[in-house]
């Protein structure tokens, strides 16, 4: 089962995430996650990815699609994915599949989850004084990764749609509420 969690900067994905990677067994892939791991490094890939990311940009299709790719082959006896914050443009939706196609996987299902932006502002600035994220820690970055969404990321819910594998879901109750409604989701449609 391949499962690709949406949603804007700060609606939850990586918290939902790390409970559905353990209760279907799957490997949580964060593009995220595995940025900031290689900034701390000071890798290659860490430094190319720092201004985008500081400034609230996406990082490049190029940089992007060729991290995903590695994370996939470095799992291959995986039960299956979660993908949290990838895609995030048509480009990389189209890559995903056509790679996933090549193995005999494909996705099974999307979910989107939805929250007001007010409620993520607050959020995120919460999250950035916690953790020290440089890009959780400015509301103009914050305005610039929602503009990024609303660009560039959204429209891959009609790229879903037209597949009959979306889905969305409020994101704005309690942690365990909408974990409780994201794992009644993927069990109706996990078969799909
Ligand atoms: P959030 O969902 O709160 O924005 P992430 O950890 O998913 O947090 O992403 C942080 C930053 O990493 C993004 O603002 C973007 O710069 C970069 N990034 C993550 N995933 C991608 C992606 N698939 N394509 C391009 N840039 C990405």
């Amino acid at each position: 089962m391949n499962i690709v969690l949406f949603g804007m900067p700060g609606s939850g994905k990586g918290t939902q995430a790390n409970f559905i990677k353990i209760k279907y067994n799957l490997t949580h892939i964060s593009t995220g996650d595995v940025f900031r791991e290689n900034i701390k490094k000071n890798t290659e890939l860490g430094k190319l990815a720092r201004s985008y990311i500081d400034s609230g940009k996406l990082v490049p299709d190029e940089l992007t699609i060729n991290l995903l790719e590695n994370k996939i082959e470095e799992n291959t006896n995986s039960k299956g994915y979660i993908f949290d914050g990838f895609p995030r443009t048509i480009e990389q939706g189209i890559h995903l599949d056509n790679f996933l196609f090549k193995k005999n996987l494909s996705i099974n299902l999307t979910i989107s989850l939805e929250v007001d932006e007010r409620i993520l502002i607050n959020r995120i600035l919460k999250r950035g004084v916690e953790s020290g994220r440089a890009d959780d820690q400015d509301k103009m970055k914050i305005r610039q990764r929602f503009d990024e969404y609303n660009q560039k990321t959204s429209i891959l819910k009609e790229y879903y749609k037209e597949q009959n594998k979306f889905f969305s879901i409020s994101g704005q109750d309690s942690i365990n509420q909408v974990k409780d409604r994201l794992t009644k989701l993927i069990d109706k449609h996990k078969n799909d």
